[in-house]
């Protein structure tokens, strides 16, 4: 009988699983997770679920029932420790052998560790899992310090989280400015001025170097000079992809692990999918690796095609949202490359606009904040590799239609 076995039951494997019932897969499927709460969705974690206005059950993918009765059999708390491709077998750490015909790696990302002094002390949490949003939940005292390192999407979501839940809050960027790795400087002035308007005090330039522990806290040390006492510390300088059972099984890694158009390894039999796997994306013409829901939703169903026999390659336009406050951004695209910028709206005085991002004529992105019309737009525009006319996007009332070329 066939068996596809899923490593990793989150975002991407959980889709995978049930796509493959969708369309009619009348094999075994197990879909088996280390962590022990059944899939959910990780976006909340750094927002409501952490501001507390959503808790586990709220942000579960699916049912928990519902495995069962699409005859998914669920494991959690179980982690993969080894790949034996000859054997076409994978071992669990506590030792069970699991044959497959066709196995699925979504084993995701984890956190990058800050290397300092102190880091490893308590009360300095990270952000990836249920578990460790519960620590920080159970640490958040209104009125108190937090320091947040690492100005990035996740950091400022936490910032503002924590902030909504009467925390002073303070934000420690490294670079010469907050998401100087994923946005334009347009962004990081708009997101850095709401967010003191909001009352986080952001810190760019500047780096932690020492945590040690204070009276009831901790205090944390820069390069910059100053210090901060702090009743709660939260990380977040990025992730690394899990590709350890890929690599130690022999097959083609880069920046993540190697995939063809339709998602399979260096191995035939073995697929990754989601923020796993390095991938090429036709619309920008180059191999990427994405930390993105809807990355790994569109290649859980590419995977889910493939191995029912009705193969369609992966031709996805990536997007990405972030809530912050009362800010909903919505972004279409890559904008990695672009040489100029056309901006829509007032981001100095208000708390709408979007920013489009070309390189040339061609338009490659768009950073969407309260304008779902802009971004709908770009991504119709996008996705169909088609660009809009810059002339004519100026004019706050622009009817955006027009534009389209
Ligand atoms: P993951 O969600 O990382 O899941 C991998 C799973 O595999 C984990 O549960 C892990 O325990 C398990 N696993 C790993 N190795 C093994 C093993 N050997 N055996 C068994 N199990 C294993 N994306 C957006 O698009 N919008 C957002 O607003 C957004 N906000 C985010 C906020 C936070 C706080 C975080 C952490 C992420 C956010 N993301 C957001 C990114 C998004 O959550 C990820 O892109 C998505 O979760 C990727 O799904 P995945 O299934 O590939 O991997």
């Amino acid at each position: 009988e066939n068996h596809t076995l899923i490593i990793g039951a989150s975002h991407a494997g959980a889709q995978a699983a049930v796509s493959l019932r969708q369309a009619g897969y009348d094999g075994h499927i197990t879909l088996l997770g280390e962590e022990t709460v059944p899939p959910y969705h990780r976006p909340p974690l750094s927002k409501d679920y952490l501001s507390g206005e959503r808790d586990e059950a709220d942000i579960l993918l699916r049912p928990e029932e519902s495995y069962a009765a699409a005859q998914i059999d669920l494991r959690l708390g179980v982690r993969a420790g080894a790949i034996d491709r000859t054997a076409k077998t994978v071992q669990t750490t506590q030792g069970e052998h699991i044959a497959y015909t066709h196995l699925v790696l979504a084993t995701g990302a984890r956190v990058r560790h800050l290397r300092i002094p102190g880091a490893e002390l308590p009360h300095v949490l990270y952000l990836r899992d249920t578990k460790d949003v519960d620590a920080i939940r159970d640490r958040i005292e209104p009125g108190q310090r937090a320091v947040i390192i690492g100005g990035g999407y996740i950091g400022l979501e936490t910032a503002a989280s924590l902030r909504k839940r009467g925390m002073e809050v303070t934000l420690l960027e490294a670079q010469p400015r907050i998401l100087q790795r994923v946005t334009s400087a347009q962004m990081s002035d708009f997101y850095r001025r709401v967010h003191t308007e909001e009352g986080v005090e952001i810190i760019e330039d500047c780096m932690a170097a020492e945590i040690t522990r204070a009276y009831d806290g901790l205090n944390v040390y820069t390069s910059c000079g100053r210090v901060f006492a702090a009743h709660l510390v939260v990380i977040g300088i990025g992730v690394i992809p899990n590709i350890d059972l890929a690599e130690f099984s022999g097959l083609a890694i880069g920046d993540g692990i190697e995939v063809n158009g339709f998602c399979q390894t260096s191995d035939s039999d073995i697929y990754a999918i989601g923020d796993v796997s390095h991938h090429y994306n036709p619309l920008y013409e180059r191999h990427v690796r994405l930390e993105s829901v809807p990355n790994a939703t569109e290649q859980a169903k590419v995977v889910a095609a493939h191995i029912m026999g009705k193969p369609k390659p992966y031709n996805a336009l990536p997007w990405f949202w972030s809530d912050q406050f009362d800010l909903k951004l919505q972004i279409a695209g890559l904008s990695d490359g672009y040489d100029n910028v056309v901006v829509r709206g007032d981001p100095e005085g208000s708390r709408n606009f979007a920013a489009y991002y070309f390189k040339g004529d061609r338009l490659l992105a768009v950073d969407a904040v309260n304008a779902p019309r802009d971004f709908m737009t770009a991504r119709m525009v996008l996705s169909k590799g088609r660009t809009l006319d810059k002339t004519k996007l100026t004019g706050s009332d622009a009817d955006l239609k027009a534009a389209i070329l």
